[in-house]
């Protein structure tokens, strides 16, 4: 693959902008100089290679700096109307080959790519015309005998079949949640009802999500039109939230909404049917354009940067037979896919729509989209007065652990839709102690209003796991307050308690209780779950640090040592690593000797001599017990013999502060509403196992808590498999220039 300056590969964003294609444009553009090609940028999507002369240029390592935080693109995107044509394509073949370019990374959405696909379909016969009109020789005809393509989406609506997160879609949402909890504060204070319109004229991924995060009353979505007589569902919900407690009322509407005739819905249609069936006083927002603004999120940065990365790799080791490829994310891994078949896939979606097949279209949303439309339902439907109490079991929600912004969303879910089951709710406040002092109450409905949208934890968490000496109490706890199920919403001090108690079950009969962990914490390190709840906030957190600390450092040449948090998981400082533009990371799991220290002072001399003005490097907080931050900032101090200066910053306790994300409120909503029906299936069966959930290759998975032992390192306290350590070598990639200096990957510690 590569080393080779004389393969050319081109990059170009397309269609509509969206957040993260920067960081896209800037991993090709660092891949394919560190893998040793040259790069060059065509601006303006199509339009530029159409035109060609000064809008194909030669990029170089620096001309993608410091725009990874930047949204939109920084290369252009347009519409080209040319390109649709044969003679702007042949113009476009001709100003490719005249930079020695057949490679293409193409970042755009579904027209884009089948713009691609059509290019390369062409490409002999558009070759072979401009040979037979003397425009090129036949060498040169030869040197470029077929187009190489590799795609990545960049839409914000996420609407491509094929990749589970298209680039911008998270930031999207991240700008809807912004709008909807200021929407909420406001809306509270009036008792108003608002109807927020957000984009998606095919796909109602944002408008979905955003009612689930924004803690929405209602949603009206492309792919699953409400049935007939919605307008009477929609106002008897509204009007028995209202009853129940409710200040604000929501309803999210996707663009494309229609009702099942195929009617459009719009927004002001909704505000109608409220304001005259409900008498409410209704306002309605169109979000629009401020959905593709902004900074790029955590996810969409990191993301990004890997799905560039890939692409380079994959078109630098593309053959001219080699099929074209999307590359999308499946699970959190680099999924490839032919190009085609994705963008005809969602090309039938939309006509699946426009022919009435609804349950067709959603089938091709597939399963983890029908998933979150039925947790918004049974959310949204879940009231206090619904079902009422047949046969009242007693569950109870407790946090162990440090605190992770998303528990509450999470006890609000739980709490919502157990009462709806018929249960009854108590919260535990501060941890198991609180449990063995009896701070326990009844939670209702009422009690967990707005608490989506809330960092922190309203029931309080501590570090505390039960010790043997207070295991009597905990049982004589469970006893007095009958309680007949146990949900722990927490991180490695749940996980830990509810294994120590399983494991006492036979001392302590009172602990023959089914109980679940829902994994909450910043640091990411629990077994059985891809991603926990508060980890994507708190990267955001560390994300945003990042930037202001860059922004900062401009006058001067500095180093800075940057520590996060995550005890010995070093997922919160890698994800940063890359999101944030990092030129170096520490982890644990690597380790840090001597010769590392050694060959990074090297490299930040080099990179400080070639004219940088900022080196950074992350370190997570237990990286080493002796090569501590401190230790670090000094050696590189006196190392620079005043050639740069260096700076520590310990982020500390502000990467666990901070509303929760719209992921981190999604993934608790959905996780609490398996583990209620978890315990409620098996208080029915008269069944006490105790189980830990996750999310597992993109799918809520369960595991019976005997398997803990098995999947965690309890000297380290993370997961045995940790599946985010294959993105290492990218932050090494996205550092350095040449492959000469390339740091070995040692093995995993945890092995
Ligand atoms: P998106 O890529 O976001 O779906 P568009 O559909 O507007 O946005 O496509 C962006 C550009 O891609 C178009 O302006 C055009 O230059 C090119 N393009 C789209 N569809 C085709 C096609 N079928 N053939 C050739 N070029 C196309």
């Amino acid at each position: 693959m590569a080393n080779n300056p004389s393969i050319s590969i081109g990059v170009l964003t397309s269609g509509g902008d969206a957040q993260g294609m920067n960081a896209a444009v800037r991993a090709v553009v660092r891949s394919a100089l560190h893998l040793g090609a040259t790069v060059h940028a065509i601006f303006e999507g199509y339009q530029g290679m159409v035109d060609g002369g000064d809008r194909i240029r030669a990029v170089s390592w620096d001309d993608v700096g410091s725009i990874l935080h930047r949204g939109g693109t920084v290369i252009g995107t347009a519409r080209c109307p040319a390109f649709r044509e044969r003679e702007g394509r042949l113009r476009a073949a001709h100003n490719l080959i005249r930079h020695g370019i057949d490679r293409l990374v193409v970042i755009g959405g579904d027209g884009s790519l089948t713009g691609a696909d059509t290019f390369r379909h062409e490409w002999s016969e558009l070759v072979a015309e401009l040979v037979a009109r003397g425009e090129i020789d036949e060498a040169t005809a030869q040197r470029h005998p077929a187009l190489m393509i590799a795609g990545l989406v960049g839409s914000i609506d996420n609407d491509m079949v094929g990749t589970d997160m298209t680039i911008g879609a998270d930031s999207a949402l991240h700008r809807i949640i912004e709008a909807i909890d200021a929407i909420t504060s406001t809306a509270a204070s009036h008792q108003r009802s608002f109807v927020v319109e957000v984009m998606g004229r095919h796909c109602g991924y944002l408008a979905l999500m955003s009612a689930i995060a924004g803690g929405a009353d209602y949603v009206l979505i492309p792919e699953n039109p409400p049935p007939e007589g919605w307008e009477d569902q929609m106002c008897a919900l509204l009007r028995n939230g209202r009853a129940a407690g409710r200040r604000d009322s929501i309803v999210i509407v996707a663009e494309g909404a229609s009702d099942r005739a195929g009617n459009p819905l719009n927004a002001d249609y909704v505000r109608q049917v409220l304001e005259d069936r409900l008498g409410e006083d209704t306002r309605v927002t169109i979000l629009g354009h401020v959905q593709r603004g902004g900074t790029p999120s955590a996810f969409d940065r990191w993301m990004s940067t890997v799905l560039g990365f890939d692409a380079t790799e994959t078109v630098l080791s593309a053959t001219p037979e080699s099929d074209p490829v999307m590359i999308g994310i499946r699970y959190n891994r680099i999924d490839h896919a032919p190009l085609m078949e994705c963008v005809q896939k969602t090309r039938s979606v939309a006509q699946k729509i426009a022919d009435k097949d609804y349950e067709g279209a959603m089938a091709l949303r597939g399963g983890s989209f029908t998933e979150m439309f039925e947790v918004f339902r049974r959310m949204a439907e879940s009231m206090p007065s619904v079902t009422p109490p047949t046969q009242p079991r007693r569950l109870a929600i407790l946090h162990a652990g440090g605190l992770a912004p998303g528990m509450n969303p999470a006890v609000r879910a739980a709490v919502r839709l157990g009462l709806d089951l018929g249960h009854v709710l108590l919260g535990v406040r501060g941890g198991f102690q609180g449990l063995i002092d009896g701070r326990i109450e009844e939670l209702k409905w009422g009690d967990v209003e707005g608490w989506t949208s809330m960092g922190g934890a309203e029931l309080g968490t501590n570090r505390q796991i039960p010790t043997i000496e207070q295991f009597y109490s905990v049982g004589r706890a469970l006893e007095t307050q009958r309680i007949d199920g146990l949900l722990i919403i927490g991180g490695w001090a749940a996980y830990k308690a509810i294994y120590e108690l399983h494991r006492e079950r036979d001392r302590y009969p009172a602990f023959k209780i089914p109980m679940i962990c829902l994994p909450a914490t910043i640091d990411n390190n629990l077994p059985g779950s891809e991603q926990s709840v508060g980890a994507d906030t708190a990267l955001n957190v560390i994300v945003e640090a990042l930037d202001r600390i860059k922004q900062s450092a401009t006058a001067a040449r500095r180093c800075f040592v940057i520590e996060t948090m995550g005890t010995y998981c070093g997922y919160l400082a890698l994800l940063s690593g890359l999101a944030g533009g990092a030129e170096r990371v520490y982890l644990h799991e690597e380790g840090i000797t001597l010769k590392d220290l050694q060959a990074d002072v090297e490299n930040m001399l080099k990179s400080f001599e070639g004219g940088r003005r900022l080196y950074m490097a992350i370190r997570n907080e237990r990286a080493s017990p002796h090569y501590t931050t401190d230790f670090l900032c000094r050696l590189f101090e006196e190392e620079s013999q005043t050639r740069f200066d260096v700076r520590q910053d310990i982020l500390g306790h502000i990467q666990q502060g901070g509303n929760p994300s719209p992921f981190d409120r999604i993934l608790a909503t959905r996780l609490a509403t398996r583990c209620i029906d978890y315990l409620t299936q098996q208080l029915a069966e008269k069944s006490t196992e105790c189980a830990f959930i996750g999310l597992s290759e993109g799918k809520v998975t369960l595991f019976p808590l005997k398997e803990m032992a098995d999947m965690v390192d309890w000297s380290y306290r993370r997961p045995k498999k940790q599946w985010w350590l294959g993105l290492r070598t990218i932050v090494h990639a996205m550092a350095q220039p040449s492959k000469t200096t390339t740091h070995k990957n040692k093995a995993s510690r945890s092995k």
